[in-house]
């Protein structure tokens, strides 16, 4: 009889409750989620306009036992909530790493890191633990931050960025135009590579301004002396301008879709030997 009320009571529940019942379900799921060995890694090719493949990005796919794929749109912005980006990202990149040291071809590997892990972890001591374990060349390692991590703390950003770029590892600013001061923080920041936001590649074709946009930063990154890479490419005309504009790289669907590393075996350079 308490069960029926309780269903009953539920009925009336305004909308708004149950979406934050459901979002502390998923938070307290997502904390045992490690632990339960759910995370997994897909990974991304990354390829010169010519097309050829110079690296992976790794994504984090949630295999959740009951709710299936939980995208990182949606569970990303929670472990940031909760404080469990951390312990997530020191995963990825350990993952990552150890993947990436395995493969027979010394391919890039990218890894994102959340703008709070930088105020939560000592990122170049635990990047440089990482490569010691995984014994991965430094230059191979790539981490993609937005510029949300360097709003906090402008003068300890750049320390940290200094101290990731002493390892030997890349820093590469995602997301490229999508904020609100990606130019002044190119001049500030000490960044190896831009990625161009796949919402500037996706209009490429329909709003002239895109197309104008990215030709302005393939000119100022090539005045920086930067690497460009653009992201969110789906079309053989999209890749044609970007050609044309003198980016030197690219990622999207065109050239492959994040996947289980067992999918692109033969861009890695076979199966890993044991
Ligand atoms: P992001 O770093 O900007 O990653 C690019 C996203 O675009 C990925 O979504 C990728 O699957 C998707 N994508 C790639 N090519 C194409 C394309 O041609 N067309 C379209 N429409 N989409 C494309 P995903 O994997 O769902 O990841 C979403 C975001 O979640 C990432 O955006 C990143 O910000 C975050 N994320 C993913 N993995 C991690 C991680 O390990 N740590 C942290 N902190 N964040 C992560
Ligand atoms: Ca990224
Ligand atoms: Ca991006
Ligand atoms: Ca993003």
């Amino acid at each position: 009889a308490k069960n029926e009320r309780r269903g009953s009571v539920c009925v009336f529940e305004p909308a708004m409750d149950l979406q934050i019942r459901e979002k502390r379900a998923l938070q307290r799921e997502l904390a045992l989620a490690l632990q339960n060995d759910e995370f997994e890694l897909h990974y991304q090719p990354q390829a010169t306009t010519k097309g050829e493949i110079v690296g992976f990005e790794a994504l984090l796919r949630w295999r959740h036992p009951v709710r299936g794929m939980v995208s990182p749109a949606a569970f990303i912005p929670l472990a940031e909530e909760t404080g469990l980006i951390g312990a997530i990202d020191e995963w990825v990149l350990r993952s990552a790493c150890r993947e990436a040291a395995s493969w027979p071809k010394p391919l890039a590997i990218a890894v994102n890191l959340s703008p709070l892990d930088f105020g939560r972890l000592d990122v170049p001591a635990l990047i440089l633990q990482v490569l010691l374990e995984t014994g991965l060349d430094p230059k191979r390692l790539e981490v993609e931050i937005t510029e949300g991590v360097l709003i906090d703390d402008f003068s300890g950003a750049i320390g940290i960025l200094r101290r990731i770029k002493n390892c030997g590892v890349r820093v590469a600013m995602d997301d490229f135009g999508a904020g609100y001061s990606s130019l002044s923080y190119l001049q500030s920041f000490p960044f190896d590579k831009i990625k161009i936001d796949q919402a500037f590649t996706r209009k490429l074709e329909i709003n002239p301004d895109s197309a104008a946009i990215v030709e302005a930063i393939l000119s100022l990154a090539h005045r920086l002396n930067l690497p460009v890479i653009a992201e969110g490419v789906e079309t053989e005309s999209q890749l044609a301008f970007l050609a044309s504009v003198g980016c030197g790289e690219v990622q999207g669907y065109l050239i492959g879709k994040p996947g289980p590393i067992a999918q692109y075996r033969h861009l890695t350079g076979g199966a890993t030997p044991e």
